[in-house]
């Protein structure tokens, strides 16, 4: 229960229609794509950046937890209310400001798409580097928060290499900008990198200044198959040796070929058990070479067959199979837990060999995909519903999943997240001093820890 002098300020910031106060309609801004579900007392949508600022204050003067949405796609329970309080739901704050050709950046407030972003960026010539496969329906402010990337990551980087400034709110109402309008500075800490990946546990977001990245010419797609996830991982170190860098290189393993295949029309021959989608983009009269180089180093004993796209809509057709992946794994198996763990590159051969000794010991599927190109393995375990025993089987496996990852020096999640999901695995990977040093820097952006309590570390 909010106190009733809260929800009259509340009443006269937010007119009617910004603000939600039905039990009905608050629950569906209580939920992500984790399907943790939480009821928040009140949902508010603000329009601008003062409407955020006096949110928090009033928030923080209550001490009201206070947790902000973007569009709810994030995997982790993230944006879900754990503590009930208020859901700052940001998809209204959505201005797109002109691109600034010169100086390659552009303005948006951060409850505009990912989506909405390129096509004003496409306008002009230019991209946004980030994309992740919900680029359609999730926020700038959500891909901040969770310093979200996609297949273009491996060679264009994630937002932590996309952006040049933020403007933000603290926990306790304080007004911030962050960061520079030109390529290089280094006055004061680098708080724009500190705030991307918070997960809006530090501050909310309420305008980004992007990088923008001319659009390339040409862009040419490869689909290559393999008899053997190890000849496919060969060529994975194979492909990142090579002096130009594809701008993607994604990975799927024998299970996640299975659930795609009658997804897409593209040939998959019956004995393929990995394939990579390998795509290199320059001006049109390199791509030629830079394909048969991709070919070359891809190219050992156990290539099955390699498609060079032809044209447009069959690299389309090949993307349509690598997205339909996520939702056939949630067809069938509605319970999977998907992870997003990070390696280093010449350490997948053992990552997927060391996933695949687990699955058999625990008899319990694993389906592997993502951007190999960065290290980054989705890893899903599909539970089976009718077992009783499968979730306690999935923790002690996933348990198991965290110690392997870091005894081959990598990170537990590479794009996703920690949410709430996670947490219990944090102090694995980071050190206690500098998870000390981590709060104390919580505590001088959320002096009362009123943003998105419950979450991260
Ligand atoms: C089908 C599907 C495909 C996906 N593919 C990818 C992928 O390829 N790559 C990838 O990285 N992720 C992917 N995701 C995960 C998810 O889409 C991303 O994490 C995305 O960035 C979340 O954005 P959102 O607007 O939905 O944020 P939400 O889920 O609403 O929130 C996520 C986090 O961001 C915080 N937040 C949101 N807005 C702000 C703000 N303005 N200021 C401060 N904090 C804020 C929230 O509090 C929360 O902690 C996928 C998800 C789905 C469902």
């Amino acid at each position: 229960m909010l106190p009733d002098k809260l929800l009259r300020v509340l009443a006269e910031l937010y007119p009617p229609d910004q603000i939600l106060r039905e039990e009905s309609e608050r629950w569906a801004y209580g939920y992500d794509n984790s399907r943790l579900q939480y009821l928040p007392d009140v949902v508010v949508f603000p329009t601008s950046h003062e409407q955020v600022r006096d949110t928090l204050q009033l928030c923080n003067e209550f001490g009201i937890p206070v947790t902000t949405r973007g569009r709810g796609t994030g995997t982790t329970g993230a944006a879900v209310p754990l503590a009930g309080g208020l859901v700052l739901a940001m998809e209204r704050l959505s201005h797109i400001g002109e691109p600034d050709v010169a100086n390659r950046y552009l303005r948006a407030e951060s409850g505009a798409t990912n989506a909405a972003v390129q096509e004003k960026a496409a306008s002009r010539g230019f991209f946004w580097a980030p994309d992740p496969t919900s680029a359609p329906f999730c926020t700038i402010g959500g891909n901040l928060a969770c310093n979200a990337a996609g297949p273009r990551a491996i060679k264009y980087g994630t937002p932590r290499e996309n952006v040049l400034g933020l403007r933000a709110v603290t926990g306790d109402g304080r007004e911030i900008r962050t960061g520079v309008l030109t390529t290089k500075g280094v006055v004061g800490y680098d708080l724009t990198r500190l705030l991307i990946g918070s997960e809006g546990t530090l501050a909310v977001i309420t305008e980004a200044t992007l990088k923008l990245t001319p659009l390339p010419e040409a862009v040419r797609t490869l689909l290559l198959t393999y008899t053997s996830i190890e000849a496919a991982t060969r060529a994975i170190t194979e492909i990142m040796a090579l002096s130009h860098l594809p701008r993607s290189l994604e990975f799927m393993d024998a299970g996640a070929i299975g659930m795609i295949r009658n997804y897409a029309d593209c040939p998959l021959p019956a004995e393929a058990r990995a394939l990579l989608i390998v795509e290199v983009d320059g001006d049109a009269d390199e791509l030629d070479a830079l394909a048969a180089r991709v070919l070359h180093a891809a190219g050992n004993d156990d290539l099955l067959s390699s498609l060079d796209a032809d044209s447009a809509e069959q690299a389309e057709e090949i993307w349509r199979m690598r997205k339909s992946l996520s939702p056939a794994l949630r067809t069938v198996a509605p319970k999977k837990i998907n992870e997003d763990v990070v390696v280093p590159v010449s350490n997948i051969p053992r990552l997927i060999s060391g996933l695949g000794a687990l699955a058999e010991k625990y008899a319990l599927p694993i389906v592997n995909f993502g951007h190999a190109g960065n290290g980054n393995i989705h890893v899903n375990l599909l539970l089976d519903p009718d077992e009783p025993e499968a979730a306690q089987k999935a923790e002690d496996c996933l348990d198991e999943i965290f110690t392997l990852v870091l005894s081959l020096d990598g990170t537990l999640s590479g794009e996703h997240g920690i949410g709430v999901v996670k947490r219990e695995f944090v102090s694995r990977e980071i050190d206690a001093v500098t998870l000390d040093l981590m709060r104390r820097i919580k505590a001088q952006f959320d002096p009362n820890g009123i943003l998105n309590p419950g979450k991260t570390i």
